[in-house]
C-alpha cells in the first residue's frame, strides 16, 4: 500500500471517522485485552478462509486467504462495535486494541507495521480440546472452498447440487444452537469459533436463503 499522508493534522482528535468505517482485526498482542475482559468473546468474529470482503488497506474486494478475528461491526456492518455513537467515543479507549492504538489516518506507517505483524488465531484464545475438535470439523464440513465449488457445479449438476449446499448450511445453522447448549457457551460467542452464519455469508456468492412456511430453506438467487 502507498503511504498516506495528510500533512494537515498533527495528532488525532478522536473524530470517531475510522471507528465507523470499520472495526479492527486482532493482532497476538491483543490476547490480554480478552483474558482481561475489556473485549468479550461475543464482540468477536472470525473471518474465514474463502470469505470475500473488502480489503481495508488496498480498498477493494479479496478472498480471505488466512483467518483473522476482528471485533463486530454494527451499524450496517461498517462501525464497531465499541464505538458509541452518541457520545462519538471509542468506550474502550484507553485499551484500544494495537491496530486502533497505532493508527494516525495522517501518516499509515506505523498501523502497516503492526497490521503486517502476527494476527491472533482461534488456538491463542481456545485452549479446550473439544472445541477445537469441532471447529475443525466445522471447516472441513464447511469451508469456503467448498461451497465456492459447489455454488460453481449449480448449473451443472442442478438441484442435487443444490440439496448439497442447503446440507451445509443447515449443518451450520443447527450446529451452533446445539453447542451453544451442550458446552454452555453464549451464542454471540460462535461467531468466534465457527464464523460468521453461512446463512448470512452465503450471500457472497449471490445466492440467499428463504424459509418456506413448512420450515424447509430453499436456495434462490439474490
Ligand atoms: S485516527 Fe484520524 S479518523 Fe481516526 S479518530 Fe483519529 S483523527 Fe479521527
Ligand atoms: S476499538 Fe475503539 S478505537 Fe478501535 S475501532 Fe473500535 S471504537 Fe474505534
Amino acid at each position: 500500500m502507498a503511504k498516506q499522508t495528510n500533512t494537515k493534522r498533527a495528532c488525532c482528535i478522536r473524530c470517531g471517522k475510522c471507528c465507523i468505517k470499520s472495526s479492527p482485526t486482532l493482532q497476538v498482542q491483543d490476547l490480554g485485552l480478552i483474558t482481561d475482559g475489556t473485549i468479550n468473546k461475543a464482540s468477536l468474529y472470525t473471518l474465514r478462509v474463502g470469505e470475500i470482503v473488502q480489503d481495508p488497506v488496498n480498498k477493494k474486494l479479496a478472498q480471505i486467504t488466512k483467518s483473522i478475528i476482528k471485533i463486530k461491526e454494527v451499524n450496517e456492518n461498517t462501525a464497531c462495535l465499541y464505538f458509541d455513537k452518541k457520545e462519538k467515543d471509542c468506550t474502550i479507549y484507553d485499551n484500544r486494541p494495537s491496530q486502533c492504538a497505532s493508527l494516525k489516518c495522517w501518516d499509515t506507517d506505523e498501523f502497516m507495521e503492526i497490521f503486517e505483524g502476527e494476527a491472533l488465531g482461534i488456538r491463542d484464545i481456545v485452549s479446550d480440546g473439544v472445541l477445537l475438535g469441532l471447529i475443525d470439523e466445522h471447516e472441513k464440513r464447511c469451508s469456503y472452498s467448498l461451497i465456492e465449488g459447489q455454488v460453481r457445479e449449480i448449473e451443472r449438476g442442478g438441484e442435487g447440487v443444490v440439496q448439497e449446499i442447503l446440507d451445509i448450511l443447515r449443518f451450520d445453522y443447527e450446529l451452533r444452537p446445539f453447542i451453544s447448549e451442550k458446552l454452555n457457551l453464549d451464542l454471540e460467542e460462535l461467531d468466534l469459533c465457527f464464523g460468521r452464519p453461512l446463512m448470512d455469508t452465503i450471500i457472497m456468492f449471490g445466492l440467499k436463503v428463504v424459509q418456506g412456511p413448512d420450515g424447509s430453506f430453499l436456495l434462490t438467487r439474490f
